[in-house]
């Protein structure tokens, strides 16, 4: 079975992001990456497929050199290969779903696994791209899932419940949280993942099919306000919480 996981490169959740000069993008200064959580599902996926039917699982980014890391870690994991497409200027999602059909061409992969959302755009629209363009059917959000010769049965979580779907191969997932329990590579798989080689392509150019206008951080949240326990200040809170927060 060629199995094509994809992997996407975000900033720490611990990084406090800015936005940049141009206004529409997240300042690449100063951020800490990291592999995209859901992504650690992905790659643990794919290995579990090569364990069950055999074959070779491929990891696929597309963005700048700073992303090879991540494609690292996939080899520390266990992936037999990884490929890079250079893309140093993301225009959409579009434009990256562009890039990975165009490198998924070459694997000829019977399936294609992504992760639910990236942390940081949180499109949740790349499964959908990706399988429209390469013309398979693809399921978003898998919680878990069976493969019987041609046949895939899907369970889906959806809003209050699951809903099951089948469909057959080549096929394109998004892998939800829960589908597997990712493995930790192993210290020795970390040191040999750095020097395994990482296929490097150039990117495709395509049209983006939209535009960021702007990009703004959330309000800070109001400050609070510290008040005694006089009867004055209990009076002056009551007055706060009916006149200015409005709660009672
Ligand atoms: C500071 C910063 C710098 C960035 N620089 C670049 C850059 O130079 N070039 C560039 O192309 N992108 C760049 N990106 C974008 C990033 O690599 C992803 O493309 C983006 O996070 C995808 O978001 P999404 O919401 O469209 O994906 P979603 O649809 O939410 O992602 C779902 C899944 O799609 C897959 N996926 C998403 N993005 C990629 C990807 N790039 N490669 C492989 N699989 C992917 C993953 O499996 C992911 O779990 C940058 C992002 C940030 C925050």
């Amino acid at each position: 079975m060629n199995i094509l996981v994809c992997v996407s490169q975000v900033p720490d959740t611990t990084t406090k992001v800015t936005v940049g000069a141009d206004g529409k993008t997240i300042e690449k200064a100063g951020v800490k990456f990291i592999l995209n959580p859901y992504d650690e599902f992905t790659i643990e996926e794919g290995l579990r497929l090569r364990e069950k039917f055999g074959g070779s699982v491929t990891a696929l980014t597309v963005g700048g050199d700073g992303a090879k890391e991540i494609l690292r870690t996939a080899l520390a994991m266990g992936v037999d290969k990884a490929i890079i497409v250079k893309d140093d200027n993301r225009e959409d999602s579009f434009s990256v779903a562009t890039n990975i059909a165009e490198a998924a061409k070459s694997v000829q992969p019977d399936v294609v696994i992504l992760g639910r959302q990236s942390i940081d755009y949180d499109s949740f629209g790349m499964a959908s791209m990706v399988g429209e363009l390469l013309d398979m059917p693809s399921i978003s959000v898998v919680s878990k899932w069976s493969i019987e010769g041609n046949a895939v049965t899907a369970e889906r979580d959806i809003e209050g419940g699951k809903e099951v779907v089948e469909t057959t191969l080549p096929c394109v997932i998004s892998a939800q949280k829960g589908l597997n329990d990712p493995r930790y590579p192993k210290l020795p798989d970390i040191m040999k993942a750095k020097s395994k080689p990482i296929e490097e392509r150039a990117g495709v150019a395509s049209a983006s099919r939209t535009q960021t206008i702007s990009m703004e951080l959330p309000q800070s949240k109001r400050v609070g306000k510290i008040l005694g326990d006089s009867d004055a200040d209990i009076s002056e809170l009551v007055r706060l919480l009916h006149e200015d927060a409005k709660v009672i």
